[in-house]
């Protein structure tokens, strides 16, 4: 064999290799100057929303003032709705489901779009105030899946609403301007914390443990007790009007009180608070909010809560609130609810798992999403045998790709981990037992669930560019 030939046979194996072999290359070797720049900008607004959206009420609030600009109206179930309208629904101030009604018949199906705004955090306890050494703290009850080391020693901000004895109700957010004071877990110095690092990684600190500072000057007097716990009352009441028993009907949320952030030299991720999943939430909204013209089926865009605890609840998607919005949709049409159901298609966007190179024996190489890559399709999620999961079917995963592949996204496939060495879930199932084709996708993650996560610019505007042409 000369020299010659050989080096035609390498040729033909390349050539065979390009045609047949997976390819999956970074985002920033595929994207235009042009794109980078739009993902970029696109990444400004993503930011502003993490800021102001750091718990599933605030995400709806946010969410209902883009979409009133946006020129969607309140639903009514009772009037009848044409092609184009847009409107949408709040369900308990916690959870969101908006809607362009499309050229077709509803009973052909509509396209939904499922993401979740609730994120891990810490809850107040029903009666957290207490007072010791002449510090006042408030006592948490953990939200979520989260490292509990990973709250200690940071800046912490309080969210949430106190229903009054009368029924009032105040809305409380301290720690998130800059003027405002913050709050803290606070954690043991080295020095004395010979015994404490010898404690398993999830006592290292307990959910007893997670304790917030939130004062130490007492109320100015010598007669009473607690005084330091008085003068945060007395401060609470004359801000708010509430009484310690008011803690009881109030839903209290401590999240990280720094803002989304770029991350790297060349700025390429972002880093914030509740990227899962408000990282799906933002662009499932944006891209039904960026339709052109009216779309030929019905969008469905519901944005959830409480997918972290399992999605029970009114306001999880194991609650009808999904289901009834359509039947009375397919209602106000004349058309039954169970036909639209069986004919509609979604995706449920939730993160997952990027590579993380630094602890990468617990991801399966070539099964792993990767930061960079594209947004991430996810046939299945579960534990063990696949337990507890959507397998999505291998047609409506063909469908899917063949959506994104004409529409030039930049995408790969990833599956949450090795094997055997843990899983989770999304409401993807619950959404696919109302007989819906369902399947996952979102943006890949690094530090999932800690209090400041990672997920690539690139990333999220082509999981943004995905839905907009899977609901186009
Ligand atoms: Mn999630
Ligand atoms: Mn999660």
């Amino acid at each position: 064999m000369t020299k010659k030939t050989e080096k035609k046979a390498e040729s033909k194996a390349k050539e065979l290799q390009k045609q047949l072999f997976m390819k999956k290359k970074n985002s920033g070797l595929i994207m235009s100057d042009a794109e980078i720049k739009a993902a970029d900008k696109f990444n400004e607004g993503y930011k502003k929303f993490l800021d102001e959206a750091k718990t599933e009420r605030e995400a709806v609030k946010a969410s209902v003032a883009i979409l009133q600009k946006q020129g969607f109206s309140e639903y009514d179930k009772k009037k009848k709705y044409k092609a184009g309208d847009k409107v949408y629904m709040v369900n308990r101030g916690k959870a969101l489901i908006l809607a362009v009604i499309g050229k077709e018949s509803i009973d052909k199906g509509v396209n939904i779009l499922a993401a979740h705004i609730d994120s891990p955090r810490l809850d107040l306890k029903q009666n957290p105030l207490y007072e010791e050494a002449e510090m006042a703290y408030f006592k948490t009850h953990y939200y979520g899946g989260i490292k509990k080391y990973q709250w200690t020693a940071i800046p912490l901000s309080l969210h949430g609403v106190i229903v009054k004895n009368d029924g009032d109700v105040v809305e409380v957010n301290i720690g998130e301007d800059e003027k405002d004071p913050v709050f803290v877990v606070t954690d043991l110095l080295p020095h004395l914390a010979q015994e404490q690092m010898k404690r398993p990684a999830p006592k290292i600190i307990t959910g007893e443990e997670l304790n917030i500072l939130i004062g130490s000057r007492p109320f100015k007097d010598d007669e009473a007790s607690e005084l330091v716990k008085l003068n945060i009352m007395n401060i609470l009441f004359k801000k708010y009007g509430i009484t310690e028993e008011d803690f009881i009907s109030a839903e209290l949320e401590v999240v990280p009180a720094f803002k989304a952030k770029d991350v790297g030299f060349d700025r390429s991720l972002v880093g914030a608070y509740g990227q899962d999943d408000r990282v799906c939430a933002y662009t499932a909204m944006m891209a039904t909010i960026d339709i052109k013209g009216v779309p030929s089926r019905t969008v469905v865009t519901i944005l959830t809560d409480k997918e972290e605890t399992g999605s029970d609840g009114s306001t999880g998607l194991q609650s009808s609130y999904l289901e009834y919005f359509i039947y009375d949709l397919a209602e106000s049409f004349g058309k039954n609810g169970r036909a639209v159901l069986s004919a509609s298609k979604c995706l449920s966007a939730d993160v997952n798992a990027g590579f993380d190179p630094t602890f990468g024996d617990v991801l399966e190489k070539k099964n792993s999403a990767y930061v960079g890559k594209g947004t991430v399709l996810t046939k299945f999620t579960g534990a063990g045998g696949k337990s507890g999961t959507n397998d999505s079917s291998a047609e409506f995963v063909g469908y899917v790709r063949k959506i994104f592949d004409e529409n030039k996204i930049i995408w790969q496939t990833g599956e949450l981990g090795k094997v055997d060495l843990g899983g989770g879930g999304t409401v993807a199932k619950y959404i696919a037992n109302l007989d819906v084709d369902t399947i996952d996708l979102g943006v890949p993650v690094l530090s999932m669930h800690a209090p400041f996560e990672i997920t690539s610019k690139a990333d999220v505007y082509m999981t943004y560019k995905a839905f907009a042409a899977f609901i186009k």
